[in-house]
């Protein structure tokens, strides 16, 4: 579903990304982690067009993400993000939050986009939560309005940006159990988290990236249990 090809990224003179690669099949939850400034926001940017590669290309099924081209909206339109800051319109309830990508880009009139948002608000457990207002709401809250207008989009990819790491563990826990249930449904998904519970559960594979470098890719046992190198068993540790 996604591939990315020898990735290249610099900001100034530091290289954030040095020839990643990586392929995430459908159905895939590919945890990538890694220590801070190690490149895992950039190469979700990367991944959704928020930022462009420096060489490299990126592929969605046949959509050269990279290329020049390619419209910045349509890879959005076809890959969800969920960011660590909770980023809703303070304005707008939970359910406006929903409804404003499926009426603005999506073109779905008002009460089919009402409807929508209403199953997407069901999914994530705040059905009673749709007529709040962001400010109305707990931290783990917004973040499922998040995860819920992403998902709106019916996205083939999702991307989660530490999606908990501003939260309490209670409220991490709303979010995480709202993310296993989106494995068990079969979304694909490239997680940057330390939720390490999470990795071990729900994870087809974990990518560690240290310095822009992947240095090591396999499945939570093995990264976890008996990595083949001193970084990744470091990291973990670290972690622990
Ligand atoms: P963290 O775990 O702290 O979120 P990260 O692995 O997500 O770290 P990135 O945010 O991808 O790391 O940053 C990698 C490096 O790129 C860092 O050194 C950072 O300072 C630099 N960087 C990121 N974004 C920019 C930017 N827009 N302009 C300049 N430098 C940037
Ligand atoms: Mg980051």
């Amino acid at each position: 579903l996604l591939r990315i090809e020898d990735v290249r990224k610099s900001y100034g003179s530091e290289e954030v990304l040095r020839d990643v690669s990586m392929t995430v099949d459908r159905g895939d939850v590919e945890v990538l982690v890694g220590p801070s400034g190690s490149g895992k926001s950039t190469l979700l940017q990367c991944i959704n067009r928020l930022t462009e590669v420096d060489s490299g290309r990126i592929f969605l099924e046949d959509l050269e993400i990279t290329a020049p081209e390619t419209d910045p909206n349509e890879v959005r339109g076809r890959i969800g993000m969920v960011f660590q800051d909770i980023n809703l319109f303070t304005h707008l309830t939970a359910r406006k939050n929903v409804t404003l990508g499926l009426e603005k880009v999506r073109g779905m009139d008002r009460e089919e986009a009402r409807l929508r948002a209403d199953e997407e608000l069901d999914r994530v457990g705040l059905a009673d939560q749709a007529d709040s207002y962001p400010a109305q709401l707990s931290g783990g809250q917004k973040q499922r309005v998040g995860i819920a207008r992403a998902l709106a989009m019916d996205p083939e990819l999702m991307l989660f940006d530490e999606p908990t790491s501003a939260l309490d563990p209670e409220l991490s826990n709303e979010v995480l159990a709202v993310m296993e249930q989106l494995v068990e449904e079969g979304m694909t998904m490239v997680v940057v988290t330390h939720e390490m519970r999470f990795a071990r559960g729900g994870a087809t594979g974990i990518t560690f990236l240290d310095e822009g470098e992947i240095v090591e890719r396999g499945p939570p046992e093995t990264l976890f249990e008996n990595p083949d190198h001193e970084r990744t068993a470091r990291f973990f540790e670290s972690i622990r």
